[in-house]
């Protein structure tokens, strides 16, 4: 029986050796499955977090991994990729992979060594933009809190506030140094009890106190760790802050920055698209390395 790969990334390895666990050629493309990896794989099912870049190095040959996404492999050892996944997480005699695409076909041997190599810079802009949309979503909730709401939902965040970001979210897509989301006011969250007009006309105010809450996380250089309940790729993972005096922990599978020291600046802009949705742009810059 086959284990569900190990993942490193959450311990910031981006160099490992592993051992062959199984590998699929289709059209022009291998796709390579290792018992570890470094590689933060995109997720089919919630594509926020786009997948990691980076080498493989097989038998001295170097490929670009081309594409790096979650597979799952059933009892007969039978390899589905992404969206041809047919199972949920938890399904019996399912294993859940990552898969690294080079677009090469190549013959591997039963349990040969591969190399894996993570492009670091482009992970720790991945990692930036993903820890800030974390602040800026804590931020913007905590603005809105106050003033916003004329009755209390039943949801609040990790830090006691209304959680306009787990109601309102659409969509998230990290990029390098940046991530935008998207929030829909619909009928439902006025129901709940967001006066929804208030932050349309107010939203320049909005995003001044945003950035100002952000600003003064910025200065503590809080720790952020990655608390792992198995090494896993299943395992569930849970970013963990100390903000306000108050132990975050919140799950999520992506790759973050280890302390908020890394950034120079986390800002948001926040914007009414033609759909009236609320556009937040978040941005980070790294602190330039010493
Ligand atoms: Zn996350």
């Amino acid at each position: 029986m086959l284990n569900p790969t190990v993942v490193v990334f959450p311990y910031g390895e981006i160099n490992i050796s592993s051992q062959l666990l199984l590998y699929k050629t289709h059209l022009n493309h291998t796709y390579i499955v290792t018992e570890e990896t470094p590689f933060h794989p995109v997720s089919h099912i919630w594509p926020d977090h786009p997948a990691d870049r980076g080498e493989l190095i097989i038998d001295e040959q170097i490929f670009t991994v081309t594409d790096c996404v979650v597979g799952a492999i059933d009892r007969t050892g039978e390899l589905f990729i992404g969206a041809d996944i047919p199972v949920k997480r938890e399904e019996a005699g399912w294993q859940f992979v990552v898969v690294h695409q080079i677009d090469a076909l190549i013959e591997l041997r039963p349990s040969q060594t591969v190399m894996l190599r993570v492009d670091k810079d482009y992970q720790d802009s991945l990692s930036r933009a993903h820890s800030g949309a974390h602040l800026a979503a804590l931020a913007l909730n905590k603005v809105l809190h106050q003033d916003y709401w004329r009755k209390q939902p039943d949801r609040n965040d990790e830090l006691g506030h209304h959680h306009f970001h787990r109601y309102a979210e659409e969509t998230s897509f990290v990029s390098p140094d940046t991530c935008i989301d998207t929030y829909r006011l619909g009928k439902t969250l006025r129901k709940r009890g967001l006066n929804s007009d208030d932050v349309v006309t107010n939203l320049t105010v909005i995003e001044a106190l945003v950035n100002q809450q952000l600003a003064i996380w910025l200065v503590t250089q809080a720790e952020i760790k990655m608390v792992c309940k198995g090494p896993y790729l299943t395992d569930s993972r849970y970013w963990t802050i100390n903000l306000d005096a108050t132990e975050i922990c919140m799950p999520c599978g992506g790759t973050h920055i280890n302390s908020l020291a890394q950034l120079i600046s986390l800002t948001v802009q926040l914007k009414l698209d033609q759909a009236g949705q609320i556009i937040m742009t978040t941005q980070t810059k790294a602190t330039k390395a010493a």
